[in-house]
């Protein structure tokens, strides 16, 4: 049987055997391609010309594992809406890791395939609907130029998973940079062996952040290293109008990839907040709240590192703390300069926080679409007769071409920095629904989840035909409701 041509390799195998459990993926009983992302392959070095489509669904489902495979499931903890429990894979296994051309090595990761030690009570499945979810708003990201986990494959299990009703079962091939989370961290400080803690430290050190190895503490080198990831990629968020929706700190990547897609979904009218989780009823996790709880997730991350930070209690503490609190000005400066960018502006003038929050105000107020605004703004299109019957926008507008006139900079060179940075395609959630209802209805209709795949490959180019992709749901997402992807 031809093969894809995986790598593999085993480093997280590596670490003491507290971190995992070995576990065989279930068998599926008819397994189906239902998408393959011939892209990511090709990038990771696999080749998929010359594997049937039937040996493809029968890797990819685990029932006949890639040569070189490893499986195993990772023991993590983490703060689940705000309370600690000991978790772990409960639905996934790694693979193993891929070593791609370029050099780098990756996690394949199976999520779907079965029961583990660590799947309390659930049944270690996941249906097809949610796996195409994180499929598409995974590869979504990535267009925007997020960091993120990818998605190789969904492959239909042929079985049934019980929900609410029944609903066809499958597994996802996630590609992540590692799985390493900080609850990963919180699950071996809990254990209370040091020894675990320090390797863990220096196996993240290694495959993530190899300059901290030569810092005077490498734990709080590495502890700095992913406040600052995260600072970056909660304004990427933010920037784009994204609602993780279960920031919990088993969700939350070492290496700054936004990772686990479940009740996600994206900002329509602004707001800070909305959310959209069914669980989520105290809006913890709502758009707004998100660089807070980043910052909230790191310190349970600092807590973790404390014993291999410093031998000396208080003074690691103290360490831990300062690194932390970094956090809040290290994201607000970002977070200006990502909404400069978001209105062309170049330089900063002492002017521009007003600027810019006035004009989030006037979305508030009006219940405009976060999109669409920047993207008008971006292409030259509020036009004067809307203004005239809009005071408050026009007197923002004016101030707005003076700030830009004083900034001295040629228009082209303002708008393509807009266009760079206001999507015109997001993955709109009533467009998502649709594309997901047309792949798991009776006629398993993949056509509009294609097209919509293919749309958002190019997010910040505006082409003709596409306007359906740019309309907002007729209520603005207020009815909209997300759930877990279990
Ligand atoms: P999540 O909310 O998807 O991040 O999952 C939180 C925890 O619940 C992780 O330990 C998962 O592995 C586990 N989990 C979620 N769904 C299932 C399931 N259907 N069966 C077993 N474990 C699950
Ligand atoms: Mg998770």
């Amino acid at each position: 049987m031809a093969s894809l041509g995986w790598r593999f390799d085993h480093s997280y195998a590596r670490l003491p055997e507290a971190m995992f459990a070995r576990v065989a993926p279930a068998r599926a009983r008819d397994p189906r391609v239902v998408v393959f992302n011939h892209t990511l392959a090709s990038t990771l070095g696999l080749d998929a010309s010359a594997v049937d489509l039937q040996s493809l669904a029968a890797s990819l489902s685990g029932n006949a594992l890639p040569e070189g495979a490893l499986p195993l499931a990772q023991a993590y903890a983490g703060h689940q809406f705000g309370h600690f429990a000991m978790l772990g894979d409960g639905r996934a296994l790694l693979v193993g890791e891929h070593l791609c051309p370029d050099g780098s090595r990756v996690d394949i990761h199976f999520k779907g395939s079965g029961p583990t030690p660590f799947s309390r009570r659930g049944d270690g499945r996941a249906a097809l609907g949610p796996m195409l979810r994180e499929y598409l708003i995974s590869e979504a990201m990535h267009g925007l130029g997020i960091p993120t986990t990818r998605s190789l494959a969904v492959v239909a299990t042929g079985e049934a998973v019980f929900r609410e009703s029944l609903l066809d079962g499958a597994v996802l091939t996630r590609v992540a940079r590692s799985h390493l989370r900080v609850g990963t961290f919180e699950y071996a400080s809990a254990r209370n062996e040091p020894e675990l803690l320090d390797a863990l430290v220096r196996y993240a050190i290694d495959r993530h952040y190899p300059d901290c190895a030569a810092a005077e503490r490498p734990a709080l080198a590495l502890l700095n290293q992913v406040i600052d990831r995260q600072a970056s990629l909660v304004v990427h968020w933010l920037r784009v109008g994204f609602i993780h929706g279960v920031m919990n700190t088993d969700n939350m990547s070492i290496c700054g990839e936004t990772i686990d897609y479940g009740p996600c979904a994206f900002l329509e009218r602004y707001d800070p907040a909305v959310a959209f989780s069914s669980i989520d009823q105290g809006k913890r996790y709502a758009f707004g709240n998100q660089p807070s709880i980043a910052q909230w997730n790191l310190a349970r991350l600092a807590e973790a590192l404390l014993p291999a930070i410093d031998a000396d209690a208080d003074q690691a503490l103290a360490l831990a703390e300062e690194a932390v609190n970094r956090f809040a000005e290290l994201y607000r400066s970002r977070q200006v300069d990502m909404m400069r960018a978001k209105l062309g502006l170049a330089g900063d003038s002492s002017d521009d926080e007003a600027l810019i929050t006035d004009f989030l105000g006037w979305m508030r107020e009006r219940d405009a679409d976060y999109t669409n605004s920047f993207s008008m703004l971006s292409a030259g299109r509020i036009a004067a007769g809307k203004l005239e019957s809009d005071s408050s926008l026009a007197a923002w507008h004016q101030r707005w071409q003076a700030r830009l006139q004083a900034g001295g900079e040629p228009l082209d060179a303002v708008t393509s920095r807009m266009r760079a940075t206001n999507p015109v395609y997001i993955p709109r959630n009533h467009q998502v629904e649709a594309a997901l209802a047309a792949a798991t209805g009776p006629a398993g209709d993949l056509q509009p989840l294609e097209r919509l795949l293919d749309v958002l490959k190019r997010p910040y180019l505006e082409r003709p035909g596409l306007e359906a992709y740019t309309q907002p749901a007729q209520d603005a997402g207020r009815g909209y409701q997300t759930f877990c992807g279990t």
